[in-house]
């Protein structure tokens, strides 16, 4: 039996081990996944311990992506983001990608949103706004970035390539030009409150919200009542768990299989 999981902490509550084990029974493999809640004090232990045990495969979430970058062999993309999300152990040592700029790429692809030559604008300045950032410069986007702590926007910037770096206050004139809006901060997470004001949609925007507890996060919902075109979270979290069930099994994910099951743990 071939044995995957995911890395994190607090990690009870995550969505891959349904989705994960949705596909594997679609696709009747035999493979498990399971939640692995690690110390963090003890992460470089956990890693080398599961290499050791001859587990497949890992998804790393929160506060590990940085650790993992540091254990692994990154690819270009994981690279270039610092970070990694998703551990492949091969014969030849453990090598690592980042999913969360993939999937947000495959989720704009899947919804029609061409990022070729569009004005996209990221708010926040972590983890997920360097994967969103660095995926839509890959994919031709020029990109703003605006954060609550201006410093972080500028370096962020600074190694997004073609990439400017604004305060909040800059948010409304970025969006009154922008195609494309992603929410990469922890706004709106269980709660209703957007980052960005309901007067700054228009319909020619595309929302994006990283955040995808609510579905419809306030962020959403505002970019919804203006016109403009949405995708939320939920869309991330599946693609980014396509992508590692293909890498790690070279078969087609069973997509449709795996957007239920994440959407019934939700
Ligand atoms: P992070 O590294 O901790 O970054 C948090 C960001 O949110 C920072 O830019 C922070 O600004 C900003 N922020 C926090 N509270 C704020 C407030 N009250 N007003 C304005 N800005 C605020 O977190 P992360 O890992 O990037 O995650 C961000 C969100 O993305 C989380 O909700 C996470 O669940 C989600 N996410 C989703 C997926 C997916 O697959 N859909 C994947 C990864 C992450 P400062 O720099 O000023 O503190």
């Amino acid at each position: 039996m071939d044995v995957y999981g995911i890395i994190g902490n607090p990690v009870e509550h995550s969505l891959s081990p349904p989705m994960h084990q949705a596909a594997f029974r679609e696709r009747e493999l035999d493979a498990e996944f399971v939640t692995f809640e690690a110390d963090p004090d003890r992460i470089e232990e956990a890693f080398r311990g599961a290499e050791a045990l001859g587990i497949d495969g890992l998804t790393v979430t929160l506060p590990f992506k940085h650790d993992a970058f540091e254990f692994v062999e990154p690819d270009d993309r994981a690279r270039r983001v610092g970070a990694v999300n998703t551990i492949d152990f091969t014969e030849d040592g453990p090598v690592g990608y980042n999913y969360d700029l993939s999937g947000t790429l495959r989720a704009f692809e899947h919804h029609d949103v061409d990022l070729e030559g569009a004005d996209a604008v990221v708010v926040g300045a972590g983890g997920a706004a360097r994967a969103i950032a660095f995926g839509f410069e890959e994919a031709g986007a020029t990109v703003s970035i605006a954060n609550r702590t201006v410093e972080k926007a500028h370096d962020l910037a600074d190694d997004v390539p073609g990439a400017s770096g604004h305060g909040l206050d800059e948010l409304p004139d970025l969006m009154a030009d922008a195609d494309v809006v992603a929410n990469a901060t922890s706004v709106g997470l269980e709660s209703d409150e957007s980052v960005a004001p309901a007067d700054a949609w228009h319909e020619d925007l595309t929302a994006f919200d990283a955040v995808y507890k609510p579905l419809e996060t306030r962020f959403l919902k505002d970019a919804q009542a203006a016109g403009a075109q949405t995708i939320g979270g939920a869309w991330m979290l599946l693609f980014q768990g396509v992508e590692a069930f293909e890498m790690w099994t070279g078969e087609d994910a069973p997509v449709e299989t795996m957007n239920e099951a994440l959407r019934e743990h939700l």
